[in-house]
């Protein structure tokens, strides 16, 4: 299985509690993962089909 890491830093989320993880609103396709401290900041992510979410 494939580790999990955030859309946005690439941190890893195995042992990342408060991480999320949900279908591109745009694509509908590809999963987008954020680490609990992208989530708390904001941070910006770009799925692979070039959406940008906050
Ligand atoms: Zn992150
Ligand atoms: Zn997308």
């Amino acid at each position: 299985m494939a580790e999990r890491r955030c859309t946005s830093c690439n941190a890893s989320l195995t042992n990342d509690m408060s991480s999320t993880g949900f279908k591109c609103p745009e694509c509908s396709k590809e999963d987008v993962l954020r680490c609990g401290k992208c989530r708390k900041l904001g941070t910006k992510y770009i799925c692979k089909c070039g959406f940008e979410g906050p």
